[in-house]
């Protein structure tokens, strides 16, 4: 298992990415359109890591939610696993309670499912498998 990505909750892309952007020394990719989770998605790439800039596009968004509850920040830390379904079935056999059960797409036609924050010490963590692999 290998960290993918951070997802980082912000109000304003337009505002946020520049800032990213001046700290890291790279330029965000294009803007991306969930419509599952209702985010408008840019990325950087680091070196060993991306950090995924989330903006929801509507009150119902997930996104919009957690800055309503906690404000920007961190939203959730995502995981690369070569099979989401095997890890998914393992991690509710071991008593992990999840969120998705099964996978949904996410930002780069990954497939993503998030674990339970109350089952993972509060850290909302998301397993991401590339369709392609
Ligand atoms: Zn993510």
């Amino acid at each position: 298992m290998k960290l993918n990505h951070l997802g980082i909750a912000v109000k304003s892309l337009k505002d946020a990415v520049p800032v990213f952007e001046k700290i890291f020394g790279v330029k965000a990719t294009e803007l991306e359109y969930v419509e599952e989770q209702k985010v408008n998605v840019r990325k950087l790439h680091l070196e060993n890591i991306d950090i995924e800039l989330l903006e929801g596009t509507s009150p119902e968004s997930p996104i919009s939610k957690f800055i309503e509850k906690k404000g920007e920040g961190i939203h959730h830390c995502s995981f690369d696993v070569p099979d989401i379904f095997q890890s998914l079935s393992d991690l509710k056999n071991g008593g992990i309670e999840l969120i998705n059960e099964t996978p949904r797409t996410g930002a780069d036609d990954m497939l993503i499912a998030f674990l339970h924050p109350k089952s993972t010490n509060n850290i909302l963590i998301e397993l991401s498998q590339h369709k392609d692999k």
